[in-house]
């Protein structure tokens, strides 16, 4: 019999990964250096809406590359698709930050690495960048179900400091795949990912998508089913760059991985949740957010390809 997720123990998981002491804090920009090591929330978030939280689920934290599927998924709507032609969807095997794109099409490998993110941020509709920025703000609102702030000063530090997303974005748009300039893609970019969440907002946002794109607390449509199941597969096969094909044997819920140490999942039909906990792996992922992870994946039984 599957458990109920109602009555699942997240204060004894929360204990049980307070002990895990392993991984590093990133440090590629000095807000996230700052970040504490000992912040640990995991938040689930159930069909009929209930959100279930540990101690720390409403601490704010910068949501990184979590926003990768909700960028990919607002640029699926403002193209009507045409995203998926623009990147590819395909894991790279390689880091989330590689200089590196599709042989023969110059295209950015998948969505769910920084080229295809950076391409993603480039097809939002809007005429300058500052409209983008309104547009991608508007659409994770939607997913989270409430506004979200942005860090002002992770925004421009990650804007002046992402000397490989620059690379990335030039590269683009000399092969032609990338059509705003390198710098507007960056800014945009880098602002998406200083929106500020905690990790019951990640939970619902994931829940969105794990519920067809239906907000499972405002009973708002944000996204088609199709857009939806689209982002879902892609972050199954991408969402944990170099470390998919591990993550998908050990947990079997596609999700998505950030350098805050945040974990957004979306198990379809079944639940959202998200993890934080900034100590990372060799990856990139977050330590106990992998363990975490693991454990509601197996005491739930929510891994996609277990037969019972
Ligand atoms: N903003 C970060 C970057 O582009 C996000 C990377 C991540 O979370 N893996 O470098």
């Amino acid at each position: 019999m599957i458990p109920d997720p109602h009555r699942y123990d997240l204060d004894a998981l929360r204990a049980r990964l307070m002990n895990e002491r392993g991984g590093e804090v990133d440090d590629s920009i000095p807000q996230l250096a700052d970040a504490d090591p000992e912040l640990c929330a995991v938040a689930l978030v159930l069909p009929d809406g209930t959100a279930r939280v540990t101690t720390d689920a409403d601490v704010a934290f910068s949501i990184q590359s979590a926003v990768k599927p909700f960028l990919f998924a607002r640029a699926l709507l403002d193209t009507e698709g045409e995203a998926l032609d623009r990147v590819g969807i395909e894991p790279t095997g390689e880091s989330f930050d590689a200089i590196k794109l599709e042989s023969g099409t110059g295209r950015p490998p998948n969505p769910m690495v920084n080229a295809g993110a950076l391409l993603a941020a480039s097809l939002v509709r809007g005429s300058d960048p500052a409209a983008r920025d309104a547009r991608i703000a508007e659409g994770l609102a939607a997913f989270a179900g409430h506004d979200l702030a942005v860090d002002e000063d992770v925004a421009h530090n990650e804007h002046l400091l992402g000397d490989r997303n620059h690379a990335l974005a030039h590269l683009m748009r000399a092969e032609g795949t990338m059509q705003v300039s390198a710098d507007d893609a960056v800014a945009v970019y880098a602002r998406a990912c200083a929106t500020l969440v905690d990790a019951e907002t990640l939970a619902v946002m994931g829940a969105t998508l794990a519920y067809g794109g239906v907000n499972p607390h405002t009973g708002v449509r944000v996204v088609p089913a199709r857009v939806a199941r689209d982002v879902v597969s892609v972050m199954a096969t991408c969402g944990v760059y170099d470390g998919s094909g591990r993550w998908m044997r050990a947990v079997g819920v596609p999700a998505k991985s950030s350098v805050s140490g945040a974990i957004v999942l979306a198990a379809p039909g079944r639940l959202g949740a998200a993890v934080v906990s900034p100590p990372l792996d060799a990856q990139g992922t977050s330590v106990r957010g992998r363990l975490a992870s693991e454990a509601i994946s197996d005491e739930l039984h929510l891994h996609s390809f277990a037969a019972g």
